[in-house]
């Protein structure tokens, strides 16, 4: 699953086992610091996993479509936006559309995204490894690390650095 051979397979395991010390390194790590390595380490990881040989996010998990990834999907499949939504969203708790069902319609078996290049703005910003949202959203962050390896890999890398 993992491109790279220094990183075990039983990445998910040691992800459980350092949820701790994570929401540790998260809730009170030197704050500036964490944010100014995350550009780095978040171009590590994506160049240590790649997201074709897992598509974990894809299979289990629905990105939010804000009205304008709506409009400029719909477009790109040539149907009408009602059509989109009738077709593949719901609306959920927080109001917000949604898949009606994983994994994604628009994930091929190849594991790649058939709208790739129009796909929702959530999908192009998963897993907010380079973005402020990893330590303002820390309970996302957790469980983002137990089944995205990017965000493991992210995380021990802060754990090493900072922890
Ligand atoms: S779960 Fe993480 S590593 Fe897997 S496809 Fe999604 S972003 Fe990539
Ligand atoms: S739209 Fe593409 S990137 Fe987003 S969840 Fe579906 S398959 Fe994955």
């Amino acid at each position: 699953m993992l491109r790279t051979k220094t990183m075990k397979q039983d990445w998910k395991k040691r992800a459980v086992e350092q949820q701790k010390a994570f929401r540790k390194l998260l809730e009170k790590g030197p704050k500036n610091k964490i944010l100014a390595a995350l550009p780095q380490l978040h171009e590590n990881a994506f160049a240590q996993v790649n997201c074709l040989d897992c598509a974990a996010c894809c299979k289990n998990y629905s990105p939010r479509f804000k009205q304008p990834d709506i409009k400029r999907i719909a477009k790109y499949l040539r149907i009408k936006e009602g059509e989109l939504v009738a077709r593949y969203l719901r609306l959920d708790e927080d109001n917000d559309y949604v898949l009606q069902s994983e994994p994604c319609p628009f994930l091929g078996a190849d594991n790649a995204c058939s709208i790739y290049d129009e796909r929702p703005s959530d999908c192009r910003r998963f897993p907010y490894t380079d973005e402020d949202i990893l330590l303002k959203r820390i309970p996302l962050t957790l469980k983002n690390s137990t089944f995205c390896p990017i965000t493991y890999t992210v995380l021990e890398q802060l754990r090493e650095r900072f922890g």
